[in-house]
């Protein structure tokens, strides 16, 4: 059998989109990236990593300032609000980040201003008189996602401010032919204002060389990697602030009434919350070791170095990851043979966003850490923060809709985690997700295909292996059996399942998770189908007990190495697997909320945390023979096909949160759901994802 073990850990960063606090989650918002990188980075820790998984929610922004004017509360109300309701639904899914915290943190404000003023100070942050609109009718600015115009490119009627959605250029709202306002139909004004831009062409060739290096590593999917290399092709600077008051302040003198665009800080989060983790922590500088190139960890930045030169990771050894020499050989290649996907040292950072968002990920968040690290053609060097590592991975799904159609807060077309969650139990989702998931391409959430799923697969596959196992046990011996002699027949599936580590291991550690739980399910068939051909019920004379003990125990050790290999897609259930087969105590460590003040101006807030060190390795553990084993409880509830009418008709007369008008809807999954581009804020496509 193979057991997958790293020789030596690797740190991976698991950076997961940041929600927008504009409601609570519906399955659409978790079903692209949350699931996904919370199996993602179980499995990295049972393979013995040291992960560090952190998001938070988006707070900033003029979508805030709409819905807070539109509820009639302040935007603090307002955020406050709903931070506490996306914690909660996060929390209950089982999603494992080491810290989700919020923007709104005077940790991360102090961040993202240090950012920018290292930016700034390296040449990539410029001043520049722009045209900026706003709503004659009210004075405000208007966010370019507010304004519709026909495009300039393609002549599509119905194009944004920030991107066409039919050729998918990133626009200026100046740009659109015919441009009027989302909200209220007028036509904007375009004013003179100052604001700063980030030198996105002085950063071209740096993105280009690490793009064709990421091309070059085959870890991105292929659509990923076109899409952000034809984006480099229109190039330009883009306004890093804006005309408003709700926001991270801008510490230079006279731009008191501006404040950063809430993309500029949205991505600077996972480094702020990384900074976060580790001051709670109470150990100040752990962050770097996720963070820091081994040059800037040694204290030697390169200012010298051509962008190309410094673009490339690979030229630093594995100097930061406690003196151990460069490993990469070693430390890349499991016992299967397969490579991790790592940059140098053994450092893998993942980000996770839904499809609309890659641009923020390939482009802007490399740019402004290349602009940090003084690595565009304007030469620099690094601030406090060192040398800090660029994405390794940038996984991007794609969109779920519902019944066929795009979620709809306002139309009532709308499946909320929590609600799922209460009816149904985290798990099912969680299956549904990764095996019917918009993975690689757009996929429809239906209430008939989650029912069929459940039942056929989650209770009559799995759970039904589970059962039987556990009560042909129970009955017959009261504990784990010790086994006669192994026949072939026993030999041969303890081996196809546990060759499963390496197959279904290889899937996920490549973001291939509906193969990967589609080859576990594919085990957990040939385990069913072992029950039926060694037929353990019918075996009742006593000559027959040691064979019959010999097929239990092999059995118990199928569940057990399914229970492993499932762990990673269903947390919950595989705690009750764990106890059903005599285990004491919690398999899965899972995620708490924990109301904590801010480490600077004391303010309370939730956080999602939680101590995942009893991760169980990713191997068999043999069962211990003279383990209790109880009469078992179903670890899943099947479901009455009425469900579907029910959850339908529920659907139907849903009333609609007739408040908000839909328009300014923010889908919410990714850090503000918002595209940026020159003058005004975010916005966030409507219900997508
Ligand atoms: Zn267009």
């Amino acid at each position: 059998m193979s057991n997958a073990s790293p020789q030596t850990p690797q740190k991976v960063l698991t950076a997961v989109a940041w929600p927008y606090t504009n409601g609570p989650r519906h399955i659409g918002h978790v079903a692209g990236f949350g699931v996904p990188s919370d199996v993602f980075s179980r499995y990295m820790r049972m393979l013995g990593h040291d992960v560090l998984m952190v998001s938070g929610t988006d707070e900033h922004g003029t979508p805030i300032l709409v819905l807070a004017d539109q509820e009639g509360v302040t935007p603090r109300e307002l955020v406050d609000k709903y931070n506490a309701v996306i914690v909660q639904d996060l929390t209950d899914l089982g999603l494992s980040y080491d810290l989700f915290t919020r923007t709104t943190t005077a940790n991360h404000h102090a961040v993202v201003q240090e950012m920018f003023e290292t930016i700034r100070r390296n040449g990539y942050m410029v001043e520049q008189t722009t045209r900026g609109a706003i709503s004659p009718s009210t004075g405000r600015t208007l966010p370019d996602r507010y304004i519709e115009g026909t495009c300039p490119i393609c002549g599509f009627p119905e194009a944004r401010g920030d991107q066409c959605d039919n050729c998918g250029n990133q626009l200026d709202p100046t740009d659109l032919i015919d441009p009027r306002s989302k909200i209220n139909g007028e036509t904007p004004e375009f004013i003179e204002t100052q604001h700063f831009f980030l030198d996105l062409p002085a950063l071209k060739d740096a993105l280009t060389v690490w793009l064709d290096e990421r091309e070059a590593s085959g870890d991105w999917r292929p659509n990923v990697i076109k899409f952000s290399q034809n984006i480099l092709e229109d190039i330009r600077p883009r306004a890093m602030t804006r005309d408003i008051d709700w926001g991270i302040e801008i510490p230079v003198q006279g731009w008191d009434t501006k404040r950063f665009y809430v993309w500029f800080d949205a991505v600077i989060g996972y480094l702020s919350a990384s900074i976060e983790w580790a001051r709670r922590l109470g150990d100040e500088d752990r962050w770097r070791d996720w963070w820091n190139t081994g040059a800037a960890a040694t204290g030697h930045a390169n200012p010298t170095a051509t962008p190309a030169d410094s673009a490339q990771p690979t030229e630093v050894g594995g100097a930061d990851e406690g003196g151990t020499p460069d490993r990469r050989s070693e430390a890349q290649k499991t016992s299967e043979g397969r490579v991790e996907r790592t940059d140098e040292g053994g450092t893998r950072h993942a980000y996770f966003m839904g499809k609309d968002n890659i641009v923020f990920h390939s482009q802007i968040w490399p740019a402004e850490l290349l602009a940090y690290d003084g690595k565009g053609a304007r030469g620099g060097e690094p601030g406090p923060y060192g040398d800090l590592r660029l994405p390794t991975e940038v996984v991007s799904s794609e969109f779920l809709t519902m019944e066929g159609k795009q979620f709809s807060t306002s139309r009532g077309h709308v499946i909320y985690v929590q609600d799922v969650i209460a009816r149904y139990g985290p798990d099912p989702l969680r299956y549904f997700i990764s095996a019917a998931g918009p993975e690689t391409q757009d996929s429809n959430f239906t209430w008939a295909e989650f029912v069929q799923r459940n039942n056929s697969e989650l209770v009559a596959g799995w759970g039904n292996l589970v059962n039987r196992t556990a009560s042909m046990i129970h009955k017959k011996f009261g504990e784990i059996p010790a086994p006669g002699p192994l026949a072939d027949v026993d030999e041969k599936v303890l081996q196809t399942v546990a060759d499963g580590f390496g197959s279904v291991g290889a899937l996920v550690g490549k973001h291939r998770q509906k193969a990967a739980l589609a080859e576990a399910m594919r085990l957990v068939g040939e385990a069913n189908k072992y029950v039926s051909d060694t037929e353990p019920f019918k075996l009742k004379e006593e000559s027959q007990q040691e064979r019959l003990a010999t097929i239990l125990h092999t059995l118990a050790q199928l569940v057990s190495d399914l229970n492993t290999i499932l762990a990673p897609f269903l947390p919950h259930a595989a705690n009750r697997v764990h106890l059903v087969l005599g285990g004491e105590g919690e398999f899965m460590p899972m995620p708490r909320t924990e109301e904590v003040r801010d480490l600077d101006d004391d303010r309370p807030y939730p956080i999602i945390t939680g101590d995942y060190s009893a991760t169980p390795r990713w191997e068999r553990r043999p069962v211990v023979v003279g383990s209790p084993v109880g009469k078992p409880a179903p670890v899943f509830v099947k479901l009455d096909p009425s469900v579907v009418e029910e959850e339908l008709a529920r659907l139907a007369g849903q009333h609609p949160s007739g408040e908000v008008d839909h328009r300014l809807e923010t889908d919410g999954g990714h850090p503000g759901d918002v595209v940026p581009t020159t003058p005004t804020g975010p916005a966030t496509h409507a219900d997508e994802s």
